[in-house]
């Protein structure tokens, strides 16, 4: 039997909040409303604390303590946003500046996937400016034609490695070196391709600061236009996508966010990358029908069905109902499927339907 957690009270920046207990107070600020910025910080995977900028200040407490990894306790009392978590913020990303490609304004270069960074340092400012650190870290040679790391972009935060352990239990990366070499790494630096990576790009989605990017849209100028919600068509799940687009072309496949649709927030190789296919040339955009020549022949959708329906009619009239069959796909939706089986039924009065993932 699972024992239901115990309702506790704190006080969050004067105002009495209710937790439960097990919570961490980012869990608490996130539901009263609390703008606490964060780099490493992922409902799916464990906490870590690493990037520093959710620090809050706990009474009591001799240091700020990371709010997504802190928990809640009856009657603490918290702010998060004192003097003196301002002035950490500040100079948190006056250190990431320092260690940081920047653009001509003097902020962290924006990167197509979104970089946080850059908006933490826009929305909180920074304190003194520090010298540049003068450490280039350790790139490996990739030749994967999806994932690419800069690692002059990378804050450390560990976050792609913990997602690639705990979310895809994969660990194909890892946080290696010492001090400024620290880097994320593989085994013996080889590329991706070389080790257990899947190709899934989940550490593209997690990255907080587009060091890990899609390769492909590299080469679009991170103009997109529009985000249209598609299903993914490579199997039966049904994992919900957002297509990007570009001059009417899809140039970049993310998944909703976590927590909101079947896939939570995970793809896979085929539906994040492979979307050549939607523009090919090769493609079938039109109808075709096969005319008295024997050739095919574009036509209308209206006229292709008719056809269709009365090939099925005639063969149903000639040689019974039974003579038919119907073969759906499991890279089809549930509910296509579903429409097959009751056009196989219902319209034409047999059970002889099919499915590729019964077999
Ligand atoms: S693509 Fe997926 S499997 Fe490969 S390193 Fe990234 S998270 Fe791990
Ligand atoms: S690549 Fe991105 S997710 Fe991974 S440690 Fe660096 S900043 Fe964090």
């Amino acid at each position: 039997m699972t024992e239901t957690p115990t309702e506790l009270t704190l006080t969050l920046d004067g105002e009495q909040v209710h937790a439960k207990d097990g919570e961490t107070l980012l869990d608490v600020c996130r539901r009263a409303g609390k703008e606490v910025p964060t780099l490493c910080a992922e409902d799916r995977v464990d906490p870590m604390g690493s990037c520093r900028m959710c620090l809050v200040e706990v009474e009591g407490q001799r240091r700020l303590q990371p709010s997504c990894a802190f928990k809640v306790q009856a009657g603490q009392v918290v702010q998060t946003a004192s003097d003196k978590v301002k002035r950490h913020r500040q100079l948190l990303l006056s250190m990431y500046l320092a260690d940081h490609e920047l653009d001509e304004d003097d902020l962290p270069r924006e990167r197509g996937t979104g970089n946080q960074l850059r908006q933490h340092v826009l929305d909180h400012g920074t304190g003194p400016k520090l010298p540049a650190i003068n450490a280039p870290r350790e790139y490996r040679m990739e030749n994967n034609p999806y994932i690419h790391f800069d690692p002059e972009a990378c804050v450390l935060c560990n976050l792609c490695v913990r997602y690639c352990d705990e979310v895809e239990a994969v660990s194909a990366i890892t946080l290696a070196g010492r001090g400024a070499k620290t880097t994320i790494a593989t085994a013996d630096q080889k590329g991706l391709l070389d080790t257990t990576c899947e190709m899934c790009g989940g550490c593209i989605a997690v990255c907080p600061t587009g060091a890990m990017t899609e390769k492909p849209s590299l080469a679009s100028d991170f103009r997109e236009e529009e985000v249209v919600r598609s299903t993914c068509n490579f199997c039966g799940v049904g994992c919900q996508v957002n297509l990007h687009t570009q001059d009417n072309k899809v140039v970049r496949v993310t998944s909703p966010p976590a927590g909101e649709t079947v896939n939570d927030g995970n793809l896979c190789i085929k539906g994040r990358f492979s979307m050549e296919f939607i523009q090919h040339e090769d493609r079938l955009t039109q109808p075709l029908v096969r005319g008295d020549d024997g050739a095919l022949h574009t036509t209308t959708w209206e006229n292709a069905l008719k056809v269709a329906a009365q090939g099925l009619m005639g063969v149903k009239e000639k040689y019974g109902a039974d003579s038919l069959g119907f073969i759906s796909s499991s890279r089809c939706t549930g509910e296509e499927n579903y429409l097959l089986q009751k056009l196989s039924r219902a319209a034409f009065g047999t059970n002889n339907c099919h499915q590729c993932a019964a077999t």
